[in-house]
């Protein structure tokens, strides 16, 4: 049993069942024993690789992305160069120094990192050593001033709650004890938001369907703070325009687990529905993409060529030409993760999400 399962069992003997979000909440950020704040192994001999640890392509080509959308809203002299959930800070250090060359770009750019955890925060600050960096705990804390946003696999991270259908209702879906094992149960009583509501038209007894609060809560900040002081938001993640059925899972070393084993040992996440993204905006928001149509649209085949020609060796020219496919194929994570911007009402589609 792991700290976190003793923790959990005892809230649930005191309060009775608890959410999903609850659930994920204490399990990726408990002060002491949660996943991403003890010591989250991610990268290549990590749980999990994420795009920007697999090559500095993406990077460079977000940070060209970005670059163009503040040339493209008149380079505004300041603004937050912000990013949600960095991770160890790779995505933001290839953005840098991909956009080094742009003329007053660096120096108007407030380098802005949201991050809800110490240890998280502390492999930022070696990754981006360098730069001056400001650490933000709440969107609240931003200034009244542009904001262009990236956010990979951040989303992904935040708190879910499941409903189940239960012929023309819906139960929350909660996690429980029983013969000293957590199990998951539903709540006695019927649910009945429009959401919810609207969902009937789709789905059938018995199917699950996820909503994120945390998510449209967060949509909902960083589009209105778009559409007044002027910005961008480049979003990418894993999941699809409408979400159903349970997505909810664990991963520990590169291999699924069980969602209620382990606990604050495996990365949780759920996978994004977009579709809450774009209702959730008080701004102009794009079509969805595939990650691997918005990576070739920004160029990603010419620089693999670029990166193979240079490659010292072998050896070399093949881990690029094995990224590329990582990140653009569809067996791999080209399909799976999508892309979608915000940008101000009545502003120009950013480059890369043209219809
Ligand atoms: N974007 C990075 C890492 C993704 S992992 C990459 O592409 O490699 C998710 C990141 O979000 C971690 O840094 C984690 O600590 C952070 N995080 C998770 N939940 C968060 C929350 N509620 N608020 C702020 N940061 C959070």
């Amino acid at each position: 049993m792991t700290p976190l399962d003793r923790i959990i069992r005892e809230r649930i003997a005191l309060d009775g069942p608890m959410r999903v979000s609850d659930f994920m909440q204490i399990c990726l950020l408990h002060p002491e024993h949660g996943y991403y704040v003890k010591n989250p192994a991610f990268g290549v001999q990590g749980d999990f690789i994420t795009a920007p640890e697999i090559s500095q392509m993406f990077g460079e080509l977000l940070g060209l992305c970005l670059a163009q959308a503040w040339m493209d809203q008149g380079a505004p002299e300041v603004f937050h160069l912000l990013e949600l959930g960095p991770g160890r800070g790779t995505l933001m250090s290839d953005i840098l120094r991909a956009t080094r060359s742009v003329p007053g770009l660096h120096r108007a750019a407030d380098i802005t990192l949201l991050e809800a955890s110490d240890t998280m925060q502390k492999r930022q600050q070696h990754t981006l050593s360098g730069y001056q960096v400001k650490w933000i705990s709440s969107l609240d804390e931003l200034a009244e001033k542009p904001i262009f946003v990236v956010a990979n696999e951040f989303f992904d991270a935040l708190p879910i709650r499941q409903y189940v259908r239960v012929g023309d209702v819906w139960h929350e879906r909660l996690i429980g004890a029983q013969d000293n094992q957590l199990c998951f149960g539903l709540s006695p009583v019927a649910q009945t938001a429009d959401y919810l509501q609207t969902r009937l038209d789709d789905t059938q007894h018995g199917d699950i369907v996820e909503v994120s609060e945390a998510t449209q809560s967060v949509i909902g900040q960083l589009s209105e703070h778009i559409q007044t002081h002027g910005g961008y938001a480049l979003i990418i993640d894993y999941g699809d325009w409408t979400s159903k059925g349970d997505t909810l899972q664990a991963v520990v070393d590169h291999q699924y687990s069980n969602v209620l084993h382990s606990l604050g040992d495996a990365d949780l996440t759920a996978h994004v529905d977009f579709e809450q993204i774009a209702t959730a905006c008080h701004c102009a928001v794009s079509k969805m993409c595939t990650q691997q149509d918005l990576l070739e649209r920004l160029g990603i085949s010419h620089r693999t060529q670029t990166l193979v020609s240079s490659a010292a060796n072998e050896a070399q020219k093949n881990d690029v030409i094995s990224a590329y496919r990582r990140l653009t194929h569809e067996e791999e994570m080209g399909t799976l993760f999508k892309a979608i911007s915000l940008f101000p009402q009545n502003g120009p589609c950013p480059t890369g999400f043209e219809a």
